[in-house]
């Protein structure tokens, strides 16, 4: 850390600033409803929260001296940074390893068989960092997490320095991690125990995969465990129409009246994918505030179908955009989801207007601040919020001309586009450099691994 002595006040606006980190010039996309782009800005950061917003005069970096964080953003878009609302991020391991199934055969044939043989601490921490490494590059800030052996996740995210809701997972097997399924939410609830407290950036959490996986009993009891917490309970919900239609072969009930039924909607609940959802459910979901994580991709790969996320918007359901785990999608790159998001709304509501750039955008990042319960924090960029942001450098040519940059980033860019990357006030990545973890270690850990599941001819 800088000592104070060493940073020189400058003179900003209404007052003197004392910032530790200044990023400069080019287009801000503040994200707050109703703002317009603004253009040529300096914002002004001080431990981890933004401390002004500012019209520049000539030469913006110039007059500040001492030793300040500076971040020249004169040929780009500033922006919050990209929130994953739902991933499983060591599944970087099995990236390409299974591909082209369907999901049953998929999961049951190929990737759970896998994570019996290979994953432990040890392993889930470097596809975690794998997968932070991948996330800092294309300008995620913060991700939803589920998994085993998340005690690797935790270290791996705090190495990396994003931000995360990092869950245990919890099925009604024996998992990797946890033998024996009676033990499987005092197993998670152990989890949170061990790391509540332990960074301000890292939320520990409960990951239910799915309503068939997981007994009501077994449901009913993470539900308690997260609301003890004070944490968030995440759900894989009516991923598959094959899904849906066993819940209502020994419910009686729909997938998502069977969990009002249980009790589980009487918190906010996170619910990822609800492709498989009529009308009734949506009605139900935004009356008892469920939050939705759409994954596009991984619907399309697995043929699972496609979230009717026009009508869950309208019926006031709060919407992030997640990947999901690499090995279904197979990128962590949200720009590239972002793209899908707004591709699939228009083609199966068959009406070109609906999801807007802009509006895919917001999902991306109010809309997973408002799942985490943290829009208050992050989301947007404003005063006295953390600050979490992302540079993207303009200076390519699919990204010129500008008319709309909604539009160019949601339509034209890619995570590569991504310049730098700050979380709460902390630089991560810059002009395309990590600073918080080292590439070729992880990458070289990963192939490692990745020859003992087999594929010695990969190259990274
Ligand atoms: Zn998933």
């Amino acid at each position: 850390m800088k000592s104070e002595n060493s940073r020189k006040p400058i003179q900003g606006g209404g007052g003197r600033l004392d910032p530790d980190m200044v990023i400069a010039g080019g287009m801000l996309l503040t994200m707050v409803e109703g703002e317009e782009p603004l253009e040529d800005v300096s914002i002004f950061i001080k431990d981890g929260k933004i401390l002004k917003i500012q019209k520049n005069g000539e030469k913006p970096l110039a007059g500040i001296m001492g030793h300040v964080e500076k971040i020249d953003a004169s040929r780009g878009i500033i922006m919050p940074g990209l929130i994953n609302g739902h991933s499983h991020a060591a599944m970087t391991l099995f990236r390409g390893y299974a591909d082209d199934l369907p999901l049953k055969e998929w999961l049951f044939g190929k990737i759970f068989p896998l994570e019996a043989q290979f994953l432990s601490e040890k392993t889930v921490y470097w596809g975690a960092m794998l997968a932070c490494m991948e996330m800092i590059a294309s300008g995620t800030t913060c991700f939803l997490d589920g998994y085993f052996f998340q005690d690797g996740t935790v270290r791996a995210a705090h190495d990396a320095g994003l931000r995360a809701l990092v869950a245990q997972g919890v099925i009604d097997f024996p998992a990797p991690g946890v033998p024996d399924p009676g033990e499987n939410v005092a197993s998670a609830e152990a989890f949170i125990e061990r790391w509540r407290g332990f960074s301000d950036l890292i939320m520990p959490g409960i990951f239910c995969h799915s309503a068939l996986t997981c007994s009501g009993r077994t449901l009913q009891r993470a539900l308690e465990v997260s609301s003890k917490a004070g944490t968030l309970l995440q759900i894989h919900l009516s991923e598959t129409l094959e899904e849906v239609i066993a819940i209502i072969e020994k419910k009686g009930m729909r997938p998502v009246e069977y969990l009002e039924d249980l009790g589980l909607l009487k918190q906010p609940l996170i619910a990822i994918h609800a492709v498989h959802v009529d009308d009734e459910e949506i009605t139900l979901m935004g009356r008892h505030g469920v939050r939705v994580v759409h994954a596009p991709e991984s619907n399309m790969k697995l043929s699972s179908g496609i979230a009717p996320i026009d009508k869950m918007l309208k019926a006031g359901v709060t919407i992030g955009l997640g990947t999901d785990g690499s090995a279904s999608n197979n990128d962590l790159d949200l720009f590239l989801e972002m793209d899908s998001a707004a591709k699939l709304g228009k083609i199966s509501s068959m009406n070109p207007v609906c999801l807007s750039g802009g509006e895919v955008l917001k999902m991306a990042v109010r809309g997973g601040a408002a799942v985490l319960g943290l829009e208050r924090e992050i989301g947007t960029i404003e005063v006295g919020k953390r600050a979490d942001m992302i540079v993207i450098d303009l200076d390519a040519p699919h990204l010129r001309p500008l008319y709309d940059p909604y539009s160019t980033l949601v339509y034209s860019a890619s995570g590569a586009d991504v310049k730098d990357v700050i979380v709460n006030g902390r630089v991560l990545m810059k002009d395309r450099i990590f600073t918080s973890l080292d590439p070729d270690e992880i990458k070289g850990k990963v192939m490692e691994i990745s020859r003992k599941i087999g594929l010695q001819n990969q190259e990274v």
